[in-house]
């Protein structure tokens, strides 16, 4: 008998800037089939945040040039209506200002500073204390990642690597390289890594659903990584991408031996780390 496959869906990027609009056209079809969606939500985005090619941030889409220069999620009324009346969307803390490489930094009380930042402008904005955390880029220093367990419960990043590690980690890490497992626990805190973003408009369509089914078939808990904005590159809906993010959809809800879970339901016991 196979067993249960799990997968958790993650969007990253979600700010004040973001069009409620875009989220319910990409996650309806999740939604209405009672399947989770994570969104990796940042507290108060910065407004001119720019790529190493000196373009601005893919998730500043919006901006109109005039916005102050950190906006907090609740500012954008329209948004927080949208994903409080949807309990299908489930927040995830995902940095601070999500400046580039925000937690590569190293100086711990900058670093705590703006995890407890980014944490109150999401209670402010009505959307909980998050349990869970997400580096922007997926990347945090050791003193990050000590700071970041210390404070949820599980952090979800791309991988993990021995010289990233606290000292105090690296006999769970061996055991869990060991058994060659790509979730492990230290600490309080589950340790996820995702096999890269599956849903990525950088990547192929014609084989995307392929990967994601290959991928979420072979492990016990998936995480699949998408960004909302990739699917609106200059302002317009890419429907092709789109509709492999539906076929996505329908491919989850149809397989009887996988379940689209949450974040949480991993912290609390209800789906298998291994
Ligand atoms: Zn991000």
């Amino acid at each position: 008998m196979k067993s249960m496959r799990y997968v958790i869906l993650r969007d990253d990027d979600t700010n004040a800037l973001t069009p409620p609009e875009c989220l319910d056209y990409l996650y309806r079809p999740f939604l209405e089939r009672g399947m989770p969606v994570n969104l990796s939500v940042i507290p108060e985005v910065r407004t001119n945040v720019l790529q190493p090619d000196g373009q601005p941030e893919g998730f500043l889409m919006a901006r109109t040039g005039k916005e102050a220069a950190t906006v907090p999620i609740g500012e954008n009324s329209r948004l927080i209506s949208y994903l409080t009346a949807n309990e299908g969307y489930h927040i995830v803390q995902h940095g601070c200002h999500h400046d580039y490489l925000e937690f590569e930094r190293t100086d711990h009380d900058e670093v705590v500073r703006r995890l407890e930042h980014g944490a109150q402008r999401l209670l402010e904005a009505g959307l909980g204390r998050s349990r869970v955390f997400v580096a922007p880029y997926d990347r945090l220093s050791r003193d990050s990642l000590a700071a970041v367990a210390g404070r949820f419960e599980v952090v979800s990043t791309g991988w993990f690597e021995l010289r990233g590690l606290p000292c105090a980690w690296w006999p769970q890490y061996a055991m869990r390289t060991l058994r060659q497992r790509p979730h492990w626990k230290a600490g309080q805190s589950f340790l996820l890594s995702h096999p890269g973003c599956l849903l990525s408009h950088r990547r192929p369509l014609e084989t995307m659903l392929d990967a994601i089914r290959t991928t979420a078939e072979s492990q016990s808990v998936t995480v699949l990584v998408t960004h909302w904005w990739e699917y609106f590159i200059n302002n317009e809906p890419d429907k092709a991408f789109i509709d492999v993010l539906h076929q996505t959809a329908d491919y989850l809800a149809s397989e009887s031996g996988i379940r689209v879970v949450t974040f949480e339901d991993l912290a609390d016991g209800r789906v298998p780390l291994h």
